[in-house]
């Protein structure tokens, strides 16, 4: 029987919950906002299902990953490409899928704009999957509804967070031709009891419901983005990625998962057969890849995943690029996060104190000299760069 004795051992990846035989084990949400399995023991009837299935437990490994294949890349539809992260490359992937009668599976917000997994069946549907939502994605049954499509001879795109992936094969035991895997380059997932009060401080400050939601508005371009938020007053609060507490917070690490600071499966050889990135600094080295509209990078790690690429090529620009380099400027993609000093401090004031005060002790954007230094060194990193390129 499954049983979590250290946090930082558990990625909430559902896959205890969606095998077991009894349905005897809940995922529940502890002071955090962080999802773990508690079982019911009274029902529980101790086949090991749900620890044979642990990807943590099991320290999985994609047996047919290779050496990635790294490559500058992006949707060849500009407005497809406007309206996701990056270049867009995961919409492509999961259209030829759908055209080959398959099924998607990924992350979007619900009614109450909370971010859970779902499967996608028609094309005009991905749009609930695309674009990045920085909190942890709620997988729900979807390895079961996944492994079902399987068995009824479906392709299947499953795309998530590299735990996520992992806890999908593992949950699946078996080897399936018709499966086909994205993960994203994941340095961490936010807590969604963070994410739940920052959005209700929105809420009363803007005095309204929120309507839609962009963590990546690419309004000023890709690498400036802005975090934009609709209400249904019709206010609007737009704020560029710098400045906008959440993703201050997110990108400072202070309120990632436990296990995000431990990850074993942000690493290479990677989990899935594709994963997507933003290929930042890409324009030091490429600068026929930089148009600011987005540019993914993708590793193919798997021979899957170059034929599911290949498939897609006619709506695919793609060039190919070094790997090193590509790792250097994304380095989550190649190893775990250090957790932040604050973060302890942090979840002990979340329930004691408003959101108003949290930003104000912890997620305010850096001063200005601060931000001037980081401008400067920048620059003469750029500088020095090209010189010794
Ligand atoms: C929590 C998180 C952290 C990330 N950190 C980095 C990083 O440090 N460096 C980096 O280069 N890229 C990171 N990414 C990936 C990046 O933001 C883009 O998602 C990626 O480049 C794909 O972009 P796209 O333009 O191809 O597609 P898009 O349309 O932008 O992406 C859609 C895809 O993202 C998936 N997705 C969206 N939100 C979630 C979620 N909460 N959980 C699981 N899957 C989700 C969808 O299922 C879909 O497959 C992160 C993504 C997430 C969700």
């Amino acid at each position: 029987m499954i049983e979590i004795k250290h946090k930082k051992d558990c990625c909430g990846c559902h896959a205890c919950e969606n095998i077991c035989p009894k349905h005897c084990i809940e995922m529940k949400v502890d002071q955090e906002g962080f999802w773990y399995p508690e079982v019911d023991q009274t029902k529980c009837i101790n086949c090991n299902l749900c620890e044979k299935v642990c990807p943590e437990l099991k320290q999985y490994a994609n047996p047919n990953a290779l050496e990635p294949q790294a490559l500058g890349a992006w949707n060849l539809d500009a407005e497809i490409r406007k309206q996701s992260s990056s270049g867009g490359v995961f919409t492509a992937l999961a259209e030829w899928i759908i055209d080959q009668n398959g099924v998607i599976f990924g992350a979007g917000f619900d009614e109450g704009f909370r971010v859970t997994h779902r499967k996608i069946i028609i094309k005009k549907a991905l749009a609930e999957l695309r674009s990045s939502k920085y909190v942890q994605s709620n997988i729900g049954d979807t390895y079961a509804q996944a492994k079902e499509c399987l068995g009824q001879g479906k392709k299947v795109l499953f795309t998530g967070t590299p735990c996520q992936i992992a806890g999908l094969y593992t949950y699946l035991q078996k080897k399936y031709e018709n499966l086909y895997t994205c993960d994203v380059a994941c340095h961490g997932v936010p807590s969604p009891k963070v994410f739940e009060k920052y959005k209700d401080y929105l809420e009363d400050k803007h005095s309204g419901k929120i309507t839609k939601m962009t963590f990546r508005d690419k309004v000023k371009g890709w690498k400036s983005y802005w975090v934009t938020i609709k209400f249904e007053n019709d206010k609007l609060n737009t704020t560029q990625y710098g400045q906008n507490p959440y993703m201050i917070g997110f990108l400072k690490d202070i309120y990632l998962r436990p296990s995000c600071y431990e990850c074993t499966f942000s690493t290479i050889p990677r989990v899935a057969d594709i994963t997507l990135a933003d290929f930042w600094g890409v324009g030091a080295k490429y600068p026929e890849l930089d148009d600011d509209k987005g540019t993914s990078l993708l590793l193919i790690n798997t021979q899957k995943g170059k034929e599911l690429l290949l498939s897609c090529k006619e709506q695919i620009f793609i060039q190919e690029c070094n790997l090193k380099y590509a790792i250097k400027h994304n380095p989550c993609i190649a190893g775990a996060v250090k957790p932040h000093p604050e973060r302890e401090q942090f979840f002990k004031d979340l329930d004691n104190i408003s959101f108003d005060k949290l930003i104000k002790k912890y997620l305010n954007p850096p001063n200005v000299l601060k931000r001037v230094k980081g401008k400067v060194w920048g620059i003469l990193s750029r500088i020095k760069r090209r010189i010794f390129r």
